[in-house]
């Protein structure tokens, strides 16, 4: 028994306006029915105009998948009745859309996965329904809000690869600067279908619609196979069935029984001409993509030579990673910059913002580095300007501080602690060098921990070598 999943991946577009009309697409806090208009009211006599850089966004997510752009496509009106459509239907690419072919690599357990790529095309959103009580009210503000279809060939064989995929795919889309990719908030949705293969009959597909979290893409495929490989081996046929993902139940949840044969009679749109994406078009577009992840996962591995556990941790959040990119590019050391931003800076980054910019950390890393400051103190430093605002060159400039940069003033501290302990340095003197050690914790505390305790390990070496 082979099992087969397909899945369609719904990634809403970060446009300042909606697909259609110039009403703002960020709806998300905005209050019910105030981002509408004529437009995406469907009221008569309105014209839809199309948002030129939503083509231009959904054609990124095309060629970074390797999709074959089509010059020409066209939009049809979906027909169906439901209360968040308010035309009647939904404008989207049907029978000519804008991409189709494609593949995206990702990695299951540390090996690569291949998976073919059915076609990418652009489509309104609908309206929300919001359930109070007994009834429902109806918020159109994500009515024409932009959103890309990405449909994959049936080429995931386990529910594992098909959360690895879309965790990746997240990761792209966010790289390419498309989508906020924030699945909480429904910009990233997933419906799946899923089949058992024996032998070579194919088997009854089920459908499973709405998976707006990672966890639930897997858990109801996980679900889903069960159910199919239970029947199978029962010797049961299984029914077409639609679910729906019940995530505090943990269970699936029949939508539709029976598929009812829907007759969307799609036509294309008369208020709309085809879209032409001519090859100077396409050509501006590609010239202005960005470096994709997995591009900039394989630098980081050869010339940064980082572990693939420090390149998972920095790669998914695409402003953590370009500022990764320029603290490893000024200091020209990638395995420190590494350390320093996943191990220090990481924790204080709370908003948008970085903590620190990326030159503060850079200089921070270099007074370590050149045993002016110990890690410790770098750290100090780090955590304070991260907590206060207060700029690093500031803090660098604290009187104690330069002291302790200063050769002089670790010397006389070596000097004290060698007058202070006769016996340890008889014993460094006889040969123990352990002993040499507790001398540098002596002066470590004397410095309350902030000098660089291999520098004063040097200091102490020199003075006591005959
Ligand atoms: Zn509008």
């Amino acid at each position: 028994m082979q099992t087969v999943i397909g899945l369609e991946i719904h990634v809403q577009l970060s446009t300042r306006t909606k697909l259609f009309c110039p009403c703002r697409a960020d709806y998300f806090e905005a209050p019910p029915n105030t981002l509408t208009c004529p437009v995406c009211l469907g009221l008569p006599g309105a014209l839809p105009v199309l948002n030129k850089r939503a083509v231009e966004l959904a054609l990124r997510i095309a060629l970074a998948l390797g999709s074959e752009v089509r010059e020409r496509s066209v939009f049809d009106r979906k027909n169906y009745f439901y209360p968040d459509l308010p035309k009647g239907y939904q404008i989207t690419h049907h029978d000519e859309p804008l991409a189709r072919g494609g593949r995206f690599t990702f990695f299951v357990d540390g090996h690569a996965r291949t998976v073919r790529i059915r076609q990418v095309h652009l489509e309104e959103d609908a309206g929300k329904l919001v359930h109070v009580g007994d009834g429902a009210l109806v918020d159109f503000n994500r009515c024409g809000v932009p959103l890309v279809e990405i449909v994959t060939e049936p080429d995931f064989r386990s529910a594992k690869e098909a959360r690895a995929f879309l965790q990746e795919l997240r990761t792209l889309l966010r790289h390419l600067g498309v989508s906020s990719g924030d699945m909480e908030k429904g910009a990233v949705r997933c419906d799946a279908n899923l089949s058992v293969q024996v032998g070579d009959r194919p088997g009854t597909r089920t459908e499973i619609k709405n998976l707006n979290s990672f966890r639930a893409v897997e858990r109801a495929l996980q679900a889903a196979e069960e159910y199919h490989r239970e029947l199978l081996a029962a010797g049961e046929t299984i029914a077409q069935v639609t679910f729906g993902w019940d995530d505090h139940a943990d269970r699936l949840v029949v939508q539709r029984t029976k598929e009812q044969a829907q007759d969307y009679r799609y036509f294309p749109d008369p208020d709309l001409v085809p879209l032409v994406v001519t090859a100077e078009w396409l050509a501006r577009v590609r010239a202005g993509m960005p470096e994709l992840p997995r591009a900039r996962a394989l630098r980081w591995l050869e010339r940064h030579k980082l572990t693939p556990a420090e390149v998972e941790a920095l790669l998914p959040e695409p402003a953590l990673a370009n500022y990764f990119d320029r603290v490893a590019g000024e200091l020209g050391d990638g395995k420190t910059a590494a350390s320093w931003v996943l191990a220090e800076l990481r924790q204080y980054w709370t908003g948008e913002e970085p903590p620190l910019p990326a030159e503060d950390l850079v200089l921070l890393i270099r007074k370590v580095g050149a045993g002016e400051i110990s890690r410790t103190t770098g750290k100090e430093l780090l955590a304070e300007a991260a907590q206060t605002g207060k700029s690093l060159p500031e803090l660098l400039a604290r009187p104690d501080l330069v002291q302790l940069g200063d050769e002089q003033a670790l010397v006389q501290v070596a000097q004290e602690v060698i007058a202070a302990h006769p016996q340890a340095v008889a014993d460094f003197r006889a040969g123990k060098a352990q002993a040499l050690g507790f001398l540098v914790g002596q002066a470590m505390k004397k410095t309350e921990g902030r000098a660089d305790a291999k520098k004063l390990g040097e200091i102490l070496r020199r003075l006591l070598s005959p």
